[in-house]
């Protein structure tokens, strides 16, 4: 690198440092933001421009065993959807889920720098390392499935609390992982094991384990801290869809008691009504407990209208949707990994209620949440809808009026279920997308480096042009630079990066293999030795440290 930059002119928002759209040179030297440069420095005009940290895409699906085969599954999405190669960038193929290339290149045409794949069941670790590679520009990781995990699930069961914490260390080091992910806690496995056998209580015994999902998740999350992992347990709850959820919500994150913990995609756990009927909104509900427990955190999960596809290691779910697609095509797989998979192309739709409900819950989440760091903005991508579509949910949550006349186009007996009939006026400032896109989701992540424009900080950076129509200006910055080298300038690619491997890897103590060992031996098909992934599969990486173990003996 060596470059040295000054941009000048530029209304900087930098919500992490309290710099709320002043105008400021901003210098940048060997890829992370400096005091000053010198006069030799190459200069970028910044008048009328907004200038913002890259974006962090907290929870997505863009690598990976399922990613892999929804792409699969839906060949025309790829030939109408072509990304020739140019000067500086591959080809690829778009749709809801893009080829790797194309999936970082349009994080990067989006101003977004940094993006976690939330889902791999550990023996997927490998694909999804070689993926990650293959996905340009974006620094990226990925978050280990470990919520219904046979070994892992005995050790709860026999009280065997510190050889917990210790597997979960050594998983975590064995796929390069950034965090524990939890899907349908305890309940992907007697759905495997005991024809579809469907756990809805957190209280219910899991039979094959004698263990019930609350056991999971309270040891999980209390592992998670002990770890000091930078970002706590990441939970998908039970029942995710259900009418009534909400419940199991709200108790999953009581059960964290003062620990940090994660709720993603929070929208699809926000509803009410009885088991087997119609939803309705208990986003209210919801977002007061998140206010008032600093301790808690989630992303929202946004329905967009138009193409997705349900990509989730809930396999019981994908499998209750499957009759609900777009059409008949659906998968249900993964079945002899460590976790569960389910996918079914789908189409959110304005006129069908439950859709345009889903919608309007997560708008009633970022509008009613009063923190926005602890509610950050994702679509589940491509879940709820495709990253493609941030610019619009952007200009939902900025421009009233906007969001009026979109409100009055969806299914209405929805809407006046819900506090968006009420006219809920708030209209998010500049500061605040910064907040839900950027600085908030690195703070969550416990990425120092990220998020912000202080000095030190690693120089990914969005330059907007202003303009009143929200989406257009969020939907092609001017200029995007990656560690200091310019990727984009006057909307056109100039440039190429790598991106690295961002994983944690806490201590533990090796005897822990002496446990693992065994039980690979007598149910794994691949040999213990060949499993972990090794230093010399990491190309680009940085391991992100983990706070001082607590209490740890
Ligand atoms: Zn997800």
């Amino acid at each position: 690198m060596g470059s040295k930059l000054r941009i000048v002119n530029g209304r900087l928002y930098d919500p992490a440092n309290g710099v709320d759209g002043e105008v400021r040179d901003l210098c940048v030297e060997d890829g992370r933001i400096v005091e000053s440069v010198g006069p030799d420095a190459k200069k970028i005009e910044a008048q009328g421009m907004v200038i913002m940290p890259g974006g962090v895409d907290i929870h997505c699906h863009i690598a990976g065993p399922k990613v892999n085969l929804a792409r699969k599954l839906q060949p025309e999405s790829h030939r109408y959807d072509v990304q020739p190669r140019t000067a500086f960038t591959r080809s690829g193929t778009g749709g809801t889920v893009p080829s790797t290339f194309t999936t970082g290149y349009r994080y990067a045409t989006l101003g977004y720098t940094t993006a976690m794949e939330a889902a791999v069941p550990p023996i997927g670790a490998r694909h999804t390392l070689e993926e990650l590679h293959d996905t340009p520009v974006i620094d990226k990781g990925f978050y280990v499935l470990l919520g219904n995990n046979v070994l892992l699930n005995q050790l709860m069961k026999e009280g065997r609390r510190d050889e917990l914490r210790q597997a979960v260390a050594w998983w975590l080091n064995a796929t390069r992982a950034y965090t524990i992910k939890l899907v349908n806690p305890g309940g992907d496995e007697p759905w495997k094991g005991q024809r579809n056998a469907v756990i809805t209580d957190l209280d219910q015994n899991i039979d094959s384990f004698d263990i019930t999902p609350r056991q999971v998740i309270t040891s999980l999350i209390e592992v998670a801290n002990e770890l000091g992992l930078p970002h706590p347990a990441h939970i998908h709850c039970n029942n995710l869809g259900h009418s009534g959820n909400y419940k199991t919500t709200l108790e999953t994150m009581r059960m964290a008691g003062d620990s940090r913990v994660h709720i993603t995609h929070i929208q699809f756990h926000s509803y009410g009504g009885e088991p087997g009927k119609n939803p309705t909104s208990m986003a209210p509900e919801i977002a007061a407990y998140v206010n008032d427990h600093p301790n808690v955190s989630a992303d929202v999960g946004q329905v967009m209208f138009g193409k997705s596809t349900i990509m989730t290691a809930d396999a019981p779910v994908a499998h209750l949707l499957r009759r609900l697609g777009s059409d008949k095509r659906w998968v249900n797989s993964d079945t002899e990994c460590e976790s569960g998979c389910g996918i079914i192309p789908f189409s959110y739709q304005e006129h069908i209620y439950t859709h345009a409900l889903q919608w309007a819950i997560g708008l009633e989440l970022f509008l009613l949440t009063k923190d926005p760091w602890r509610m950050v903005l994702s679509t589940d991508h491509p879940n709820g809808g495709s990253f493609m579509s941030y610019p619009r949910l952007i200009r939902l949550l900025m421009d009233r009026d906007f969001r009026d006349e979109q409100i009055k186009l969806v299914n209405q007996r929805a809407i006046r279920k819900t506090t968006l009939a009420d006219g809920l006026s708030r209209e998010y400032t500049l500061n605040e997308i910064a907040i839900v896109t950027r600085a908030g989701p690195a703070r969550l992540l416990g990425l120092k480096n990220k998020g912000h424009l202080g000095v030190g900080a690693e120089a990914d950076i969005t330059i907007y042009e202003e303009d009143e129509d929200k989406e257009k200006m969020f939907t092609a910055p001017r200029y995007v630079l990656k560690d200091g080298k310019l990727i984009i300038e006057d909307h056109e690619f100039r440039g190429d990066n790598e991106g690295r491997i961002l994983h944690v890897a806490p201590a533990y103590d090796p005897e822990i293999e002496k446990v693992i060992k065994p039980f690979f031996e007598s149910y794994y098909s691949i040999r213990f030795e060949n499993y972990a992934v090794t230093d010399h599969y990491l190309r680009a990486h940085e391991e992100i440290a983990t706070a001082k173990p607590m209490a740890a003996e």
